[in-house]
């Protein structure tokens, strides 16, 4: 079993499916509404939970309803949320347009991510107790900074995925031993937009990078190897909402378990691609003996 934890974010996705999205001052009928836990370090929190990892998640929700779904999404999906504080601000809360040609438009309230500042009493004890830190940039940088030195301290694998993209501090950079972009991250971070370019100029910062390209998979490389490209299963896409969380949190698990880096990258490639066909992020998050039947 490995021992995950994450700390991040919890966001309740409020989503409205329009044919048409509202110019500014007009007003649309929407056709449907769905409420959706979310956030990326509780999406990563389930996928690496569902894959097989024993996992606890630090951050906060806000005492409210959605606060309670937020929380009870992640315990059912069996992620431990003793160290998920609640706090008196509301949840966050991400308001999504979703129109019929499949565009998007986002705006994201922190609300509770927000107060997640700092480690509180007992969070750093936790990371020291883990095999791997995951970390994401949906809460203030600096306890995702105090997480990463907390983990490089007790010799813990510190996994960052730079979401939402924006310029690293060089003291994150330095305790991050694993950095997953995915391409726009990745440009943004570097301005390179070839991948293997981009994760050259990563790898002056962090030892090993992965670069995640959607459809067509994923592309590894270290200070010390020559890069690798693992293909991504070819699937009927539906719905790739947390394509890259479900990535990240399904290698987690199997880099834990000292898979080799190809296999570990083709196995949560196997987790991705199972989790594009279904609907819904933390919803469509395949269980273990899914992954291994599609991996197989
Ligand atoms: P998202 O924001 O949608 O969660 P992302 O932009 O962070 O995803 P991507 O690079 O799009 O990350 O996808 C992550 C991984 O998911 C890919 O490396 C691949 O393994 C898998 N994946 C994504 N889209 C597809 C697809 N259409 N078919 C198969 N696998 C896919």
């Amino acid at each position: 079993m490995t021992d995950i934890v994450v700390l991040g974010s919890t966001n309740m996705d409020l989503v409205a499916y329009v044919e048409k999205p509202p110019e500014r001052g007009e007003t649309v009928t929407g056709r449907e509404f769905r409420t959706i836990p979310g956030g990326k370090g509780a999406n990563q929190a389930i996928a690496a939970a569902h894959a097989g990892g024993t996992v606890s998640m630090i951050g906060a929700v806000g005492n409210d309803a959605f606060g309670a779904r937020l929380r009870s999404t992640l315990d059912r999906s069996g992620v431990d949320t003793d160290h998920l504080r609640t706090v008196e601000a509301p949840s966050g809360t991400a308001h999504i347009v979703v129109d019929d040609e499949g565009g998007n438009a986002i705006v994201v309230v922190p609300g509770a991510n927000g107060t997640v500042d700092h480690l509180a009493p007992g969070d750093e004890g936790l990371i020291a107790s883990a095999d791997t830190l995951l970390l994401q940039l949906e809460i203030p940088t600096a306890a995702v900074v105090a997480g990463a030195r907390a983990a490089r301290a007790h010799g813990v694998r510190t996994i960052l995925t730079p979401a939402p993209a924006r310029p690293l501090p060089p003291e994150l950079l330095a305790a991050t031993d694993l950095l997953i972009p995915n391409e726009h991250e990745a440009a943004v971070l570097t301005g390179r937009t070839d991948p293997r370019e981009a994760a050259r100029v990563l790898l002056d910062s962090v030892p090993e990078v992965v670069i995640t390209l959607g459809a067509a998979g994923s592309l590894y490389a270290a200070r010390d190897a020559q890069p690798l490209t693992v293909p991504a299963p070819r699937v009927t896409p539906v719905d790739s909402t947390g394509a890259g969380d479900t990535f990240v949190g399904a290698l987690a698990v199997a880099l834990g378990e000292h898979r080799p880096m190809r296999e570990a990258l083709a196995w949560a490639a196997a987790a991705a691609a199972l989790s594009v066909r279904r609907t819904g992020a933390s919803a469509s998050m395949p269980c273990r003996s899914e992954i291994e039947t599609q991996y197989a």
